[in-house]
């Protein structure tokens, strides 16, 4: 999967924009090269929750049942570590040591799902509430026993995801905003991309990603509503 960005130097030294297809990484930070061989580093801004689900929500529409599921699985896996960031950061942990303490953890899905549960509560003072059994079993199912899901169920599954992890982003947004702009704003920080920036020679690009939870009107537009505008304009988002 792929998104476009961009040449900056094109830009400036002809004043028309070249563009570059780029295949989606997870580290958000990206090495470009334009068909006059200008190099230049483009940030994606967006959480790699948010694409993930995004994969999810392609997968789905091409077709691919087992591996929408797959993407939807560890967007909200990723979906977790984020959490987990802004309630570390709101309670004063420095990123860098949030990473250390993620390392150790890293292979680790359930210790990591206990860690949100348990930061969850000690922030809270109450239980937070877990994605439903039935989607859980759906979920193993389908990656550990090459169970083969039908449109709908993965549908079900998807808005499901979709829903939980949108109430839960507004609640982190609303309660610990400082936090939440750290979390998203980390990447910036990269040495290698704030030494570009003062080369001018980097392109921050935002996606719009149609099932985007974090977007200012989040939760304005059900699952189903996001669904059919990816549907609708996923050629011009995604080139193949
Ligand atoms: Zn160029």
């Amino acid at each position: 999967m792929k998104f476009p960005t961009i040449c900056h130097k094109c830009l400036v030294e002809q004043g028309t924009a070249s563009f570059i297809d780029l295949d989606f990484q997870d580290d958000g930070i990206y090495t470009s090269v334009c068909e006059k061989g200008h190099e230049s580093l483009v940030c994606l801004q967006e959480e790699l929750f948010q694409i993930l689900f995004e994969h999810g929500a392609m997968a789905l529409l091409d077709g691919y049942q087992r591996e929408a599921v797959s993407s939807f699985a560890s967007s909200l896996e990723r979906f977790y570590e984020f959490s987990i960031k802004v309630l570390l950061l709101h309670r004063g942990v420095p990123m860098e040591e949030i990473q250390n303490t993620w390392k150790l953890v890293a292979a680790q899905s359930e210790r990591q799902l206990g860690a949100f549960y348990f930061l969850f509560a000690s922030q809270f003072g109450f239980a937070p509430n877990p994605v439903a059994q039935q989607w859980v079993k759906f979920r193993n199912d389908v990656i550990h026993k090459g169970h083969i899901p039908s449109r709908d169920k993965v549908l079900g599954y998807a808005e499901h995801l979709y829903n939980y992890m949108v109430s839960l982003l507004k609640v982190l947004k609303e309660d610990f905003q400082e936090s939440f702009l750290t979390a998203i704003t980390h990447k910036q920080k990269n040495p290698q991309l704030i030494e570009a920036q003062k080369e001018g020679n980097i392109t921050f690009v935002g996606l719009s990603p149609m099932l985007d939870m974090m977007s200012a009107s989040f939760g304005t537009k059900t699952f189903g509503e996001a669904l059919e505008a990816l549907r609708v304009n996923k050629d011009v988002l995604y080139p193949k």
